[in-house]
């Protein structure tokens, strides 16, 4: 099966429509006022989990369902439908947030923490990135002590995706000595003694909310550990993988969305007498733009392909990071042009692509900055020395 056939099998065909259902009755008619509101509501949680949204991607045994694939359909349908790469954020932070507890496999941490989560009755984050540590993810500096049973946590997180909605943040602390090796992932409850979070305001993703959190002399129980001390730069590199691809979804996604409406737009828009889409200019840069989105869904889709078979003659780690620059390349590009074609339209807010111009910017800083997948490549490339 090719990589795009397998996106287009009988029952990806009905979760699609399913996505799309959802997306124009449950999402569209509401979005406008979440962006204003500043999150998303706990009732589309449950509603994503009643419909199975949630669990895909992950392990069966977890309270998962199909695979990573079913989830990527999942968010490029749910933008190819008029909801938003802020909407993937918001309500599906737990692809980022717990795959790690998930995986780490210990089944009462996954009856805690993974299941309800999946249902949709809980809302879990991921928090790395500190005031002093973004890219540089060794540097993280937030410490965890062991006290007894306990771990007992001081330090902040910053830029944390539904971090004011959030029960649980899988938090990367330190348990040991300086560099990658001193850190360990450890889930914190919101509701424990000594935290705080206060929320940011931001360029776009409005509809999901962003958070810096305190831990003051938080006292978490060892039990939170996720897999052993000393594992968790090695747990959050592998899952940085399925982030990176998830936002490279994202950004073509939204690049074909930019087209479409665009494509509509100009056959509707009248200047000098004529319909913009009469002008060789107009069409060529149409052209143009649906050839980035294309030739992006086309490279994403075939390293997704590749990364999921575990395929072993390619550097998948390599493309993931090529591909996602390539995706995010085009998302700039397109979103650009469309708010131009759309001329004073698209600077207006509440205009659709207004809002995508804005949400595109953070997907080539989110999850490794492009010039961080430049660097993965730079060093499989031998130029390390
Ligand atoms: C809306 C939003 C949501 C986020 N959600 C989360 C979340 O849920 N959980 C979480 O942990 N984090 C989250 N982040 C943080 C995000 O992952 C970081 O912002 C990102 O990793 C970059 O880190 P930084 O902001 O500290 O930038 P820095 O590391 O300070 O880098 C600044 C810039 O310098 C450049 N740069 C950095 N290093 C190099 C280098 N070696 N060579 C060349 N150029 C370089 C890049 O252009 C980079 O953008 C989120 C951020 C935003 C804005």
């Amino acid at each position: 099966m090719s990589a795009h056939d397998a996106w287009a099998t009988p029952e990806r065909r009905a979760l699609r429509e399913l996505v799309a259902d959802f997306t124009v009755r449950e999402v569209v008619p509401h979005l406008a006022r979440w962006e204003d509101e500043g999150a998303l509501p706990r009732a589309l949680h449950e509603r994503a989990g009643e419909l199975g949204l949630l669990e895909l991607g992950f392990p069966a045994a977890a309270g998962g369902a199909g695979e990573h694939l079913d989830a990527a359909l999942v968010t490029e349908q749910l933008i190819l439908s008029g909801g938003s790469s802020g909407v993937c954020a918001g309500l599906f932070t737990h692809g980022i947030g717990v795959p790690h507890i998930a995986a780490a496999g210990d089944p009462a941490q996954i009856d805690r923490f993974v299941r309800p989560v999946l249902a949709g009755r809980a809302i879990a984050s991921l928090g790395v990135t500190e005031p002093g540590a973004g890219s540089d993810v060794a540097a993280i500096t937030t410490r965890a002590v062991r006290d007894g049973d306990d771990y007992v946590v001081d330090g902040a997180k910053t830029f944390i995706t539904s971090g004011t909605r959030a029960d649980l943040v899988t938090t990367a602390v330190r348990t040991g000595g300086p560099g990658h090796r001193g850190l360990s992932l450890l889930v914190i409850e919101t509701d424990r003694a000594g935290v705080s979070r206060s929320r940011l305001r931001k360029m776009g993703w409005h509809c999901s909310d962003t958070a810096e959190l305190h831990f003051d002399g938080v006292r978490v129980p060892a039990a939170n550990l996720v897999g052993a001390e000393g594992t968790g730069f090695r747990q959050i590199m592998v899952n940085f993988a399925a982030e990176r691809l998830s936002l490279a979804v994202q950004a073509y996604a939204t690049a074909q969305r930019c087209v479409d409406l665009t494509v509509d737009w100009v056959r509707r828009r009248t200047t000098f007498g004529e319909p913009l889409a009469r002008r060789q200019l107009v069409r060529h840069q149409i052209a143009e733009m649906a050839r980035e989105a294309t030739v992006a869904r086309t490279y994403v889709r075939d390293v997704f392909a590749r990364w999921q078979a575990g395929s072993p003659d390619t550097d998948v780690v390599t493309e993931l990071a090529m591909a996602k620059n390539t995706a995010v390349a085009a998302c700039d590009a397109v979103v650009d042009r469309a708010v131009q074609l759309h001329g004073g339209m698209g600077y207006m807010h509440g205009v659709e692509v207004e809002r995508h111009y804005r949400d595109a910017r953070i997907l080539g800083i989110g999850g490794g900055a492009t010039e961080i997948m430049d660097e993965v490549v730079a060093g499989r490339l031998g130029l390390d020395g």
